[in-house]
């Protein structure tokens, strides 16, 4: 290792507490730096190459080398660096951005409220439906209802939301109201011998049981990613938003689309609830706004959630809630700019044209021993490794053939997410049909040596 290299590991192993990491191992293992990047591609910290398989964390849609952004920052940063837009303060690309995605964003959505980060925005969601609740004179309306392996952010609500035991283990989450139903996976959750659509008439009727039970006068929302991400890549089963949208209309229950990966073409429509056939009140926004090059995210919201706000803010003064960097000027000029290559790159275009592409590379690999099952949806997709097919039964020690299988992805060039033992890709929106061939190669020399790796290590 050269000195750079050293002296990084050594600092980095010293000095940084990272997140979702095994603060321990890496102690001993020490970081992957990346030091720079070009196209789907970026470049370790000893000039190895590696394809960008999950877009950063499912973010960098425009890839890693788009100069247009950066020009645009620096551009505004000379303008204006900073302002913010508390008190009736405004700036520019704040408000064109909000105007844009009002006109692209499907459905009654018509305001913006910006923040850094998609916690911070489901943060907010969950503030400004309470806040409705009380203004229409309705205390009581309160919980939420969101799913098992769901993930909505970490902050202390979001963090609520989201339905996996390792962000709530240990932090005394849940830690506001929220009932979480079955995850919606067929493969994984779908009883022996049930079809896909009485697996979906089953979580309907779950649905509407635990409306009955708690109360529809107790329940604000219902939160969702239209593609289940980060808790394992789990496209919903046929039916069932349609069933959840009909259920909460009919419960006066507010609807919310979490877009934060699925948004901006991710599913090869503009948004994941257009893929779905459903039309939410709210959607939460992030990631691919900017393509990351800049922290930011936004809740849309439609007028009949905004109103009752609206009224509260003038009675009590103001509406209590915002941000420093809310509407930073910096951010979302970046984001304008962004969009405006989203829209001459066609991305939802280019995840619908290369979808059979991408999704049959992927299926490819169901006849390996160890893949129980290959899924996805428009140009984001996962293997789920198994202990034994037949059975789905997982492995002993989750998580272990997973890393293993992510160690020589690396060493074959290329970046996935081991989330447990589901591999997930999400390639930057830019990718070719070239491209995924080359994604699939190094996918397939990856699965083609871990068989063997993970016997001589006894994990299999
Ligand atoms: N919602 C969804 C659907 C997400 O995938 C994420 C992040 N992966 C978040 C919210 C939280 O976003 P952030 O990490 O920016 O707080």
């Amino acid at each position: 290792m050269d000195t750079l290299s050293n002296s990084l590991a050594a600092a980095d192993m010293a000095h940084t507490l990272h997140p979702n990491t095994n603060l321990r191992a890496h102690e001993a293992q020490g970081p992957m730096v990346i030091q720079r990047g070009e196209g789907i591609r970026v470049f370790d910290d000893k000039g190895k190459e590696y394809i960008e398989g999950l877009a950063g964390l499912w973010s960098v849609g425009a890839g890693f080398s788009q100069k247009r952004l950066a020009d645009v920052a620096y551009q505004q940063m000379l303008k204006l660096p900073y302002y913010h837009t508390f008190t009736h303060k405004s700036n520019e690309p704040s408000i064109r951005l909000a105007e844009k995605l009002a006109e692209i964003t499907p459905g009654p959505l018509t305001r913006a409220f910006f923040t850094s980060s998609g916690s911070e925005a489901n943060d907010t969601i969950v503030k400004m439906v309470w806040y409705r609740s009380n203004a229409m004179g309705r205390p009581e309306k309160k919980k939420f209802l969101a799913r098992t392996k769901a993930y909505h952010g970490i902050t202390i609500a979001s963090g609520s939301l989201t339905g996996l035991p390792v962000n709530h283990r240990d932090f005394d989450l849940p830690a506001i109201p929220v009932r979480h139903l079955t995850c919606p996976h067929y493969w994984r959750f779908g009883q022996e011998g049930e079809s896909e659509a009485v697996f979906t008439e089953r979580l309907l009727a779950e649905l509407e049981a635990v409306i009955a039970e708690e109360g529809a006068d107790t329940i604000a929302a219902f939160i969702g990613e239209p593609l289940m991400a980060a808790g394992g890549v789990m496209p919903p089963p046929a039916g069932y938003w349609e069933g959840v949208e009909r259920i909460c209309r009919a419960n006066d229950i507010l609807l919310v689309a979490d877009e934060v990966i699925c948004g901006f073409g991710r599913l090869g429509t503009p948004f994941g609830c257009q893929k779905y056939g459903f039309t939410p009140d709210i959607m939460t926004l992030s990631k691919q706004i900017t393509s990351s090059y800049m922290p930011l995210a936004a809740v849309m919201i439609s007028d009949h959630v905004y109103a009752p706000i609206a009224d509260n803010s003038a009675k009590v003064g103001v509406f209590g809630h915002g941000f420093t960097a809310s509407g930073h000027p910096v951010s979302t000029a970046v984001g304008l700019e962004n969009l405006a290559i989203m829209e001459e790159q066609d991305w939802a275009g280019n995840a619908a044209r290369l979808e059979a592409q991408f999704q049959g590379g992927l299926r490819s690999f169901a006849d390996h021993p160890l893949v129980g099952e290959a899924r996805g949806d428009g140009l984001i997709g996962a293997l789920e490794l198994v202990a034994d097919k037949a059975t789905k039964r997982p492995f002993e020690t989750v998580g272990a053939v997973g890393r293993m299988a992510a160690v020589i992805g690396h060493d074959e060039g290329l970046i996935f997410r081991a989330i447990g033992d589901q591999l997930a890709l999400c390639p930057p929106m830019i990718v070719t049909a070239d491209d995924i061939d080359e994604i699939m190669a190094r996918m397939g020399r990856t699965l083609a040596r871990l068989t063997d790796a993970a016997h001589k290590e006894g994990l299999i």
